[in-house]
């Protein structure tokens, strides 16, 4: 039984993951590197569940109980008490094999680790660890308390049971899981991203501007959000990284990430998180 789940990163994903989980009666450790960083995630959080209340999908005593299941802080070594700790760290290979290699020391033997990475090889990030068995990706979407979907990805050395008690937490946590293949980009980033990095490149080519890009996709093709609104969501420096990912896995030109992308993360234009992407968010 997962009572009690370590989250590293108290970013976009991080902080929605740890919103989900204590709304669902589960104790949180949600870590990150600094205090700031850590501040700024529960208070999305408890701004997040406040437009819950108002509208009325959750009791303003609910709201409370969630928020006193979360323990926010800088200090690694509070992930002794976790059952399951799921890393979402920004997406950086480097970083992340830093952070599972570190993060080991401080877990139970029988914890369980997963990554929420976009992109990265789970067989690989299971390697840096002491325990490659009981290693999961377990692939949220954003915004995390709104998307249904949780994408499990077992790497080489996965083992069944892990398997299982990912699923069953996945369920318990109000999310429908589906199992992929290690492959880059999994099967939904597999397929999107490239949709939106060609959006990119039409805009770049002047095909049409941001705003016909989006609606051609939505009312043409019946998407909820158009692909540069959705990148400004995602994080436009998150959706490079997966491009290069992907460029460099498969070793194929037909990945290669748009320029116009790359000069947006030089500029700062990172989305909704810098409050300007493709579009301004002011
Ligand atoms: P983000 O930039 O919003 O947040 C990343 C957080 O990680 C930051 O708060 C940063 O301070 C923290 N961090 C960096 N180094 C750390 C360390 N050593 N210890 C603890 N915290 C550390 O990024 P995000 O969008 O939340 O992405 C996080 C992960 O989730 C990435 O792997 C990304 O690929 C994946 N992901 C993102 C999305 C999305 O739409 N943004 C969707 C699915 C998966």
């Amino acid at each position: 039984m997962i009572d009690t789940v370590g989250i590293i990163g108290a970013g976009t994903m991080g902080n929605g993951i740890a919103q989900i989980c204590a709304a669902a009666g589960v104790k949180v450790v949600m870590v990150d590197i600094s205090d700031a960083a850590v501040s700024r995630g529960l208070a999305t959080v408890g701004s997040s569940l406040e437009r819950l209340v108002k509208k009325e999908k959750m009791t303003a005593e609910d709201r409370e109980a969630a928020l006193a299941r979360i323990t926010a802080t800088t200090d690694n070594s509070k992930l002794t008490s976790c059952d399951l700790v799921i890393e979402a760290a920004t997406e950086n290979e480097e970083l992340k094999v830093k952070i599972l290699k570190d993060l080991c020391a401080s877990l139970q033997p029988r914890a369980l680790l997963a990554t929420n990475t976009s992109s990265i090889s789970i067989t690989k990030l299971a390697a840096a660890t002491d325990r490659p068995d009981r290693f999961i990706g377990m692939h949220f979407f954003n915004p995390v308390p709104v998307m249904a979907l949780v994408e499990l990805i077992r790497g080489l050395q996965t083992s069944d049971d892990t398997q299982a008690k990912a699923e069953a937490f996945a369920k318990r946590v109000g999310k429908v899981p589906i199992t992929a293949k290690n492959s880059p980009g999994f099967a939904v980033n597999r397929i999107l991203c490239p949709m939106i990095n060609e959006a990119v490149f039409a805009l770049q080519e002047g095909i049409a501007t941001a705003e016909e890009i989006d609606a051609g996709m939505k009312l043409g093709c019946n998407h909820p959000i158009g692909p540069l609104a959705l990148a400004d969501l995602i994080g436009l420096d998150t959706m490079l990284s997966v491009m290069e990912v992907f460029y460099n896995g498969f070793n194929d030109p037909k990945y290669r990430p748009a320029p116009l992308l790359k000069e947006m993360v030089d500029a700062g234009r990172l989305g909704r998180k810098a409050g300007k992407g493709f579009y301004d968010y002011g």
